[in-house]
């Protein structure tokens, strides 16, 4: 085990870094749990208020179907998951879905696409989801496989503010969980986001069979980009029958998690980081660790693309316990 200097972080102010090595990645990991909560705790105060989490809601736009064979996904053509596939949403319920988040206290709306990549055609319905959801006065984010550059111009154009594409995990252990691209492939596209000027969401998943330097790994490849993406999603498995990974995953032991989350914290101090899919797997006690090493954000709603999500009473009772409060990132009254 190793230790931390706590006493300087105090009255510090967040150090934006791109050059972490391994070794000091996995020492952090590896801290004490109390030194390492009280470093990622810290870090947080330095840039966030510790007591306001960021509400997003997510709607699967066109489900199923995918060219992809991501080893955890029910969506994929590749497994045998009995998940019918369906054709993209006309943009008129969608943004009809984006105001309901809204009233809900949903301050980002982000869309997700079972695809490889989208068609040009696929372009202008999109195109006039984000144009739907920017009018409402929301944040709006989509996931849609790799991007051209023309495209992700387009999406820019259109007032795109975030686009979603996990690493899922380390390089090294990627070729495990997806055989159809190529990590090179994920990071090619993220460049291509940030070239656009577009805020890139970029996170992985926990629980797919992966060792604990996966998770160091993935994180310090993030935190090595040119630029942070300002948003670090963090899934538990949800193991979905059919799906390859069902088969041989395990189950991640919570104190790991709060150790990931508490490393992309301290790695990328101004980022949002997210509690994302497997939240209905989690305790309270379990969520409440997380926030505090520095989660600051959550999926809110009943589903989270094919899979179920607490729901808006539970979290509002966490909220409650807690003392915490939806950010109002928008400055329009959101519930607390
Ligand atoms: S995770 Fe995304 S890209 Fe991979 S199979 Fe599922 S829908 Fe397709």
């Amino acid at each position: 085990m190793n230790t931390i200097d706590l006493p300087s972080l105090a009255n510090a102010t967040p150090t934006i870094r791109n050059d972490w090595t391994r070794e000091e990645a996995a020492a952090i990991y590896h801290a004490p749990f109390m030194d390492l909560i009280f470093r990622a705790a810290t870090i947080h105060r330095q840039s966030f208020d510790p007591n306001k989490v960021q509400c997003n809601q997510l709607l699967n736009v066109k489900t199923g179907g995918c060219a992809e064979d991501c080893g955890y996904c029910s969506q994929s053509a590749h497994h045998d998951t009995a998940l019918p596939a369906s054709k993209l949403m006309d943009p008129k319920e969608v943004i009809e879905g984006a105001k309901a988040a809204k009233a809900g206290g949903a301050t980002r709306y982000c869309m997700g696409a079972a695809w490889r990549s989208p068609k040009d055609r696929d372009m202008a319905p999109v195109i006039e989801m984000v144009k739907g959801v920017k009018a409402l006065g929301m944040e709006a984010c989509v996931t849609l496989g790799m991007l051209s550059d023309d495209q992700a111009k387009q999406l820019k154009d259109a007032g795109l503010d975030y686009y979603n594409h996990n690493l899922d995990t380390s390089e090294e252990f990627y070729p495990s969980v997806v055989k159809t691209r190529t990590y090179g492939d994920r990071l090619d596209t993220l460049q291509k986001v940030q070239d656009a000027g577009i805020k890139v969401c970029c996170g992985g998943i926990l629980g797919l069979g992966e060792k604990p330097t996966d998770r160091v790994e993935m994180l310090r490849t993030l935190a090595n980009l040119p630029k942070h993406p300002e948003s670090v999603p963090i899934n538990m498995l949800i193991p979905i029958e059919g799906t390859p990974i069902a088969e041989t995953a395990t189950p991640v032991d919570p104190i790991a998690f709060v150790r990931t989350i508490a490393l992309a914290r301290i790695l990328m101090p101004t980022s949002d980081v997210r509690l994302a899919a497997g939240r209905t797997a989690m305790s309270d006690e379990m969520q409440t660790l997380c926030f505090l090493a520095g989660a600051n954000s959550i999926f809110i709603g009943d589903t989270l693309l094919t899979t179920p999500n607490p729901g808006e009473n539970k979290d509002r009772a966490l909220f409650d316990r807690l003392g915490i409060e939806a950010r109002d990132d928008l400055g329009v009254h959101s519930h607390g």
